[in-house]
């Protein structure tokens, strides 16, 4: 059959079989079937055609795990061409720069056989083509980012929403299957981009509708409304006070801790009780959960603890004066000890304020020492239940179940992946623990990500492998161009994990 190439990268239509154009190879690896010329690269810059041949521009990524005297694993600086005791080092070969295989029912890219002591081991390793994915993102902060399912926007195009809110972090959903495939051809390609980017660990700016201005990046404190956020709270207002009550008593009478979801009052609070503390009298606005615990005292925002006020006295709603007394020493103070005020009753029992004492900035100091530093953390959720498995085994069912029976162990790039219970192989990855520059993208549009499956030989036979496409470690590491870099001292190593 003949093909007319309308497109300027000759790239098939549906039903056509790819022919090169003259003078171009067709890159077979994803179904964009692009037509390369002589030195140039296709439209995702990941296969070229370097002298006539498809070639994959990014060499394959070998992880070391190679221990110094001291028993610490050696890094290699800036990850460059290491060609030291590969014989004696155990190592991994990730899917990082091994390439697609397409249509899926060819085997995957490398099929590596080693040993585990005595054991025989084998690792299929693909860099997997994934419509179906996303990227979930925890940003640690109390201050309100928009209400949960705000559109969030990149360059205009909506990539994704705010989700469930978490204990100390705002959770975001972006990517997925949607927005790659069901808006606009714009949309998908901004999707893709903002994906490829989180996953690569580089800084994406985002607007969420209604809210603020993001820049998140994996490992790295947020940025909100231009703002780097710094603490992570220590707790909601009620867990607060139930921390530092202890520490409170004696050296104040009265302690309010600000927060948008539950605002605490010590003296009312169990914990005040508990320590036979005379109860303060000082009543706020919002409604009462259980003694000393208010919701909606005030609204969302980036104010004091997430909410919307910066002046602490307009949460009080009245002062008892039957339980109240002059000379009674407040404390409001926000949930990451960044915010707070001191007070003392005077004789007509207002709220004056006053200097804090040192005894009582200590523990302000403390809630802020007890806090962690606000990070972005981006894992990758990918469904590789898909026609990806055919790369692996003729029989794709057999390699789900000695995933869910634990005969397999899913890393991407290495790391530890989190397979989800339920049908299908869905896996989900923190993107630190990767190797740099793990994430790709093709056209149609979709993310590459790399992931690989170690069992043992045998079992590897027994689901359906395609053994005769088994080679040895030795093998790969002489005829393919790679690269080495140090194993992640953080994630197990995959063979270990295979019963
Ligand atoms: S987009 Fe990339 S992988 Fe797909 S055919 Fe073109 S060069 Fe090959």
């Amino acid at each position: 059959m003949s093909t007319t190439h309308a497109d300027p990268l000759g790239r098939a239509g549906e039903g056509e079989v790819a022919k090169p154009l003259p003078g171009k190879i067709v890159c077979n690896a994803c179904p964009v079937l692009c037509n390369i010329s002589e030195g140039r690269a296709g439209a995702c810059d990941r296969y070229a055609n370097l002298g006539g041949v498809l070639t994959r521009v990014d060499p394959l990524v070998l992880a070391a795990r190679v221990l110094d005297e001291r028993g610490e694993m050696v890094m290699f600086a800036d990850q460059e061409p290491w060609d030291g005791v590969l014989a004696d080092a155990p190592l991994f070969v990730t899917a990082v720069g091994a390439g697609t295989t397409y249509p899926d029912y060819k085997p995957a890219p490398f099929i590596v056989s080693s040993k585990r002591d005595d054991v025989d081991m084998v690792t299929v390793v693909t860099e997997g083509i994934f419509s179906y994915c996303s990227f979930k993102v925890k940003i640690d902060t109390d201050r309100h980012i928009g209400s949960e399912c705000a559109a969030v926007r990149c360059e205009g195009e909506v990539v994704g929403h705010v989700t469930t809110m978490e204990y100390g972090s705002q959770m975001l959903s972006l990517g997925g299957v949607r927005h790659l495939t069901g808006g606009s051809k714009r949309e998908g390609r901004v999707t893709c981009d903002v994906m490829m980017n989180l996953g690569n660990r580089e800084p994406v700016a985002l607007d969420v509708e209604g809210g603020a201005k993001l820049v998140v990046q994996a490992g790295e404190p947020p940025v909100i409304d231009g703002v780097a956020e710094k603490r992570m709270r220590v707790g909601c207002g009620s867990a607060t006070i139930g921390i530092f009550a202890q520490q409170w008593l004696g050296h104040v009478d009265e302690v309010i801790v600000v927060d948008d979801h539950i605002t605490g009052v010590l003296t009312e609070h169990q914990a005040g009780r508990c320590l036979d503390m005379r109860p303060g009298g000082i009543r706020v606005v919002g409604r009462k959960s259980t003694p000393g615990r208010y919701f909606q005292v005030a609204n969302p925002g980036s104010g004091w603890g997430g909410t919307d006020i910066t002046d602490p006295l307009k949460i009080v709603k009245s002062i008892d004066p039957k339980e109240a007394w002059p000379g009674e020493r407040v404390l409001m103070v926000s949930t990451t000890g960044e915010d707070y005020a001191f007070f003392v009753l005077d004789e007509n029992l207002e709220l004056v304020p006053a200097a804090i004492p040192g005894e009582v900035k200590k523990v302000v100091d403390r809630i802020g020492e007890n806090c962690e530093a606000a990070l972005c953390t981006v894992l990758f959720l990918g469904g590789a239940g898909g026609s990806l498995r055919a790369g692996v085994t003729e029989n794709p069912i057999a390699l789900t179940r000695s995933i869910k029976d634990l005969l397999v162990n899913v890393t991407c790039g290495g790391a530890p992946a989190y397979v989800w219970p339920g049908g299908g192989i869905m896996v989900m990855t923190d993107v630190t623990r990767m190797p740099d520059r793990s994430f790709g993208w093709v056209p149609t549009p979709a993310i590459v990500a790399p992931i690989e499956f170690t069992m043992r030989l045998a079992d590897y036979a027994a689901l359906g492998g395609h053994m005769h496409r088994v080679r040895p470690l030795a093998d790969v590491i002489a005829a393919e161009r790679h690269r080495v870099i140090g194993w992640n001292a953080d994630n197990p190593w995959p063979a270990s994990v295979v019963p």
